[in-house]
Formats: structure tokens, sequence, C-alpha cells
């Protein structure tokens, strides 16, 4: 993989090329956009570009074949740190990242509460004190930099104040507005961008073999990233879409606690968490939707045909519409900064029907209430 074969991040593979090549690399770096759309493997070819031996490394082209280069890849190169939310599963969590790097786009899968610890940046500090061991360029990779406690933070950024020899600092994070301010303000940033839909949809196809039907759905649904649209086209949220199921069935049962079920599931859940599950949950309905005019297709839930089938059998077309634009509205509102709970009670009340659905909801938030 080189930097030429990176998909779409135009603006942020001139800017990092040009410091190579001008020889003006040094400090620390921001990589900031949406998630899944290659913020950590420009991390990990920058920091190929600034120790490889190849012929185009002085243009800031990785070779990807000479020692240097195919360490950094299989992350064992001594200079290249990575910091990363660690979970339970600590030791499985760095060889997923690594394996994750490899392939290139598909993240991680981090715990929803892990988090980078001051331990970890103790550790790391210690690690660095001396000039690199073997290569040009130490290069130390700080995976969902937001996800830093307060003190593991205020421990960064000291060790960013007193900068060893030769190392540089790449942050990745989707949200860099939840970074320390004075962290934020000794970086320097460099903006990714969501990736063209059809851009999503070739590289499902070409890269990871994926049947061109689905390849298309779940670009369209994946908002730009293809990290997501990965994890939509091969099902790897089993979980997300377990959940997506149970607000289903929850919503249809008109059930005095529905309330208190949604709240549970808010409380528990984060931000990213949801959004994943209402975007599975729009490609259950969409599949709702093809098999209403069409007896078999190409779904994106394949093994839920029949169920899917069952669940358009009493609704309309025009329902069905109505259903998915209310996943899409919601969806919408949780990407913006809207209450959780508010946000999925009001979903509930649009996906809740038959019998004494509508009066455990009359007391719901319409749309205006969470827009
Ligand atoms: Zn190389």
């Amino acid at each position: 993989m080189a930097f030429s074969q990176l998909i779409g991040q135009e603006r942020a593979k001139r800017m990092l090329s040009r410091l190579i090549a001008s020889h003006r690399v040094g400090g620390t770096y921001l990589f900031f956009g949406p998630e899944g759309v290659g913020k950590r493997t420009t991390a990990l070819l920058f920091a190929q570009a600034l120790n490889c031996a190849g012929p185009d490394a002085a243009e800031g082209e990785p070779c990807g074949a000479c020692p240097s280069c195919r360490k950094i890849l299989h992350g064992n190169h001594p200079d290249i740190r990575y910091l990363f939310p660690l979970s339970r599963a600590g030791k499985g969590a760095l060889d997923d990242l690594l394996h994750d790097a490899r392939w290139g786009e598909h993240g991680p899968r981090f715990d929803r509460a892990a988090s980078i610890s001051i331990e970890g940046v103790r550790d790391l500090r210690h690690e660095i004190a001396h000039r690199p061991f073997v290569g040009r360029m130490r290069a130390v990779i700080v995976c969902r930099a937001e996800r830093m406690t307060t003190e593991a933070a205020n421990a960064f950024l000291k060790m960013l104040e007193e900068p060893p020899p030769a190392t540089i600092y790449v942050l990745t994070t989707a949200r860099p507005q939840a970074l320390l301010a004075t962290v934020r303000s000794r970086c320097q940033p460099i903006p990714f961008a969501r990736l063209a839909s059809e851009s999503i949809e070739h590289a499902l196809i070409d890269r990871f073999g994926i049947d061109q039907v689905v390849a298309s759905a779940s670009a369209g649904m994946a908002n730009g990233s293809l990290g997501r649209a990965l994890d939509l086209a091969t099902g790897s949220l089993e979980e997300e879409r377990q959940q997506a199921l149970d607000l289903m069935q929850t919503a249809g049962t008109g059930l005095e606690e529905v309330p208190e079920l949604v709240q549970k599931l808010a409380r528990q859940s984060d931000r990213g968490e949801i959004q994943r599950m209402l975007e599975l949950l729009l490609t259950i309905w969409r599949d709702v939707m093809v098999l209403k005019v069409r007896a078999r297709a190409h779904l994106v839930n394949e093994d839920l045909g029949n169920e899917l089938t069952a669940e358009g059998r009493d609704l309309s077309l025009d329902e069905i519409v109505q259903t998915i634009r209310a996943i899409d509205e919601t969806l919408r509102a949780v990407e913006g900064n809207v209450n959780l709970g508010l946000a999925l009670a009001y979903l509930v009340s649009r996906l809740s029907r038959g019998m004494g659905g509508a009066e455990v909801w009359a007391r719901s938030p319409g749309p205006s209430a969470i827009m």
C-alpha cells in the first residue's frame, strides 16, 4: 500500500507529501475527520515514508517493501509506538489494530468503556526518552486521541512540551473538539474528508470482494465512511443489529415498559453505537421495502428474509417509506447533538403500531423536540 493507493484524501496526502519533501516534518499532527475514512492508514503510511529506504521516500512515497516499511506494517518496528484505548481484552485489541492497519480501512472495534489511561502515557514516556533505535524518525500514533482521560491528556501535554529527539506524534480523532484545548493548540491539523460513495462502492467490490448489490446499498448508507460501509456489508455488527431488531420488536409491543427500555438503551450506549444501530435499522427497513415490491431480491440482511417479508406484510408501501424516513430523521438528529433518549423515544413512537402503541406514546416528543 502506498499513498497513491489511499482512497480520496487528496488534501491530506498533498500536505504530508509536501512536508516530507521539504524536510519540515516535526512536532505533533492532528489527523481529524469522520471515522473509517483512512486516518490511521495514513498515519501508518506517513511513518513508513519517514523511515523508508526505497527510491521515492524523499518525495513522501513509501515503497512498502523495504525492511523498515514491512516492520511498520506488521507492527514490530521498534520506533513506531501506538497508543490507543485499551479494553479489557487489551492484547486482542493490539492484534486487531495491527491487522486492521494492514488491511487499511476496517477500524478495530474498541470497547465502549475503553480509554487511554495515564499509565499508558507514562509507559510511553519512558520508552521514548532516547533517540530512535533503528529508524530515522520515531512516530507515536495515538488512535482515538479523544479517549484520553483528563489525567492522561495532561501527562501527554507535558510530553509534547519536552519533545524527545527525532520524534513526531500523530493524533487521530473523529471528535477533535473533545480533546483538551491545550493539546489541540499544539497540533498541526490535517483534515480528512468523507469519501465519495462511488469510491466506497468500488473499494468494497475490488478490495474486499463484496457483491455489487450489497456494496452499492452499503456504500449508500455509510455516510462517506469506508469502515462503516464494510461493517454494514459484512454483517460484522451483529450486536448492534440485534439491538435494532429488539428495538423494532419492543416498539411493536406497545407495552407500558417501552419508555423505560428505551431510556436504558440510551444510557448504556454511546452516540456511535446508536448511530450504527440506526444505520442497521435502515438496512433492515430497506430490505422490508425491497421485499414488499419484489418477492425475491438481493438483501443486505439476507438471513432475515422470511422475517422481513412477514414484517412488511401488513404495512402499505407508504407506511414502510414513512418508517424509513423516520429512521433517517432520527439518525441525522443523533449525528447532531440531541439527547439520545429523546431521539430513540421519538423513533420508537414512530415505529410502534398496533394495540396500545398510540396511547403509551401520547406523551412522546415529536420531531421538533429532537431536531
Ligand atoms: Zn520502504
